[in-house]
């Protein structure tokens, strides 16, 4: 036992301040204040009729944002890579075969969860900064005649947009392969239309256009992925990401899995009802009309996009670093003089790109202004 005189000194940790950034990296992005104001709210309990009825509003939100009907239609209680696990972990069984991407950081993810998930992974190529071509995609479906064709439809390593989906999937189809697509920075930002263009699974994150904090990640299943999905012979191998237990959460029946994380759904519920006040379709315009002006006044600077036109990604816009530029150092020297967050590239683009975000509530004309401003004067 201690004494009162004895006792445990707690470590002196002061209040809680960090830095005030102006975020314009790859994610996070500036969180809407009223998103934050929702995170402030008192919790009720994760099985609270109240919050059955948030949950039922999140879903709805959810569906109008990925612009589908699906009834398996969840925030995931984690960041993105576990919306992304639970997608890969559970269509993909032990002896599938998946069909993923080269040309970018996250279909390499792709190809690790995959394999972890017991599947055998394929590959169809494309160099990091281009999309995926649909004739290649097409040889690589008759070639390997996979159960999963996965790819990135906005490539946050490379700032690329992947067109043509509705023709993407169409040839997956065509070999009875199951479709995944990562929308993690599209969703909320970028056209797209899960149902339209005949995606059968898509996972996104809430911290890029969407403009919430991550801890609670959106996913979308078909009756028919999560067919599929219901009927493998063996249980995926996370417990905490097995949708077929989480359905007896998110469905009908609302029985404890896991304590969702209460003020992260707040979250995203204000996220996605800001989209619906919005209009989805304004808010696409939006990201297009904002990014259109950072990239041109990059461009006007004299920079190049590594991205070309058709396929320039507005949500993530990689620049190409100028000869004799240490990337490294404009990043370090924009944080320190103007509290503002942009990023560096990675992987086979290291050294070579810069990625400018311009996402959800960061999405915006004094947001641009600022960035490219204060880009000009550190290149100077
Ligand atoms: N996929 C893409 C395209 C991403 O950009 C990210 C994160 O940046 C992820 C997946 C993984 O999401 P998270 O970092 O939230 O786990």
């Amino acid at each position: 036992m201690t004494t009162r005189e004895e006792s445990i000194d707690g470590p002196d940790v002061g209040e809680l301040t960090p830095p005030n950034r102006t975020l314009m990296g790859p994610g996070p992005s500036d969180v809407h204040p009223r998103v934050l104001r929702a995170m402030s709210t008192p919790l009720v309990g994760h099985l609270d009729p109240s919050f059955v009825e948030i949950m039922d509003e999140v879903q709805e939100l959810l569906r109008y944002t990925f612009r589908t009907d699906n009834r398996w239609t969840i925030p995931v209680s984690g960041t993105g890579s576990a919306a992304m696990e639970a997608a890969i972990g559970n269509v993909v069984e032990p002896g599938d075969t998946m069909l993923v991407p080269t040309n970018g950081y996250f279909g390499g993810r792709m190809a690790s969860m995959a394999r972890r998930a017991g599947g055998e992974v394929v590959e169809v190529d494309a160099p990091w900064g281009e999309p995926l071509a649909v004739d290649d995609v097409a040889d690589a479906l008759a070639e390997y005649d996979p159960d999963v064709f996965g790819f990135v439809h906005a490539e946050t390593s490379t700032g690329v947009r992947q067109p043509e989906v509705p023709a993407l999937t169409a040839a997956a189809h065509d070999h009875d392969a199951l479709v995944i697509a990562d929308a993690v920075t599209s969703i909320g930002g970028v056209e797209l239309r899960v149902d339209e263009w005949g995606v059968d699974v898509a996972y996104a994150g809430p911290q890029k256009c969407l403009s919430c904090p991550p801890g609670a990640s959106p996913l979308t299943l078909s009756d028919e992925a999560m067919d599929k999905v219901l009927a493998r012979a063996k249980e995926p191998r996370s417990w905490y990401l097995d949708l077929g237990l989480l359905e007896g959460y998110w469905g009908d029946e609302r029985a404890y899995h896991h304590t969702a994380p209460i003020t992260n759904v707040y979250a995203i519920r204000e996220a996605l009802r800001l989209v619906a006040e919005e209009g989805i379709e304004e808010r696409w315009a939006r990201h297009e009309r904002l990014a259109g002006a950072l990239k041109a006044g990059v461009e006007a600077m004299g920079l190049e996009m590594n991205a070309a036109d058709e396929y320039w990604l507005p949500s993530l816009n990689a620049v190409r670093v100028p000869e004799g530029i240490d990337d490294g150092e404009v990043c370090s020297t924009l944080l320190e003089r103007y509290d503002l967050e942009i990023a560096s590239g990675l992987g086979d683009l290291d050294g070579e790109i810069f990625r400018i975000g311009c996402m959800g509530h960061s999405a915006r004309p004094e947001n641009v202004i600022y960035a490219v401003t204060a880009l000009g004067d550190v290149l100077e």
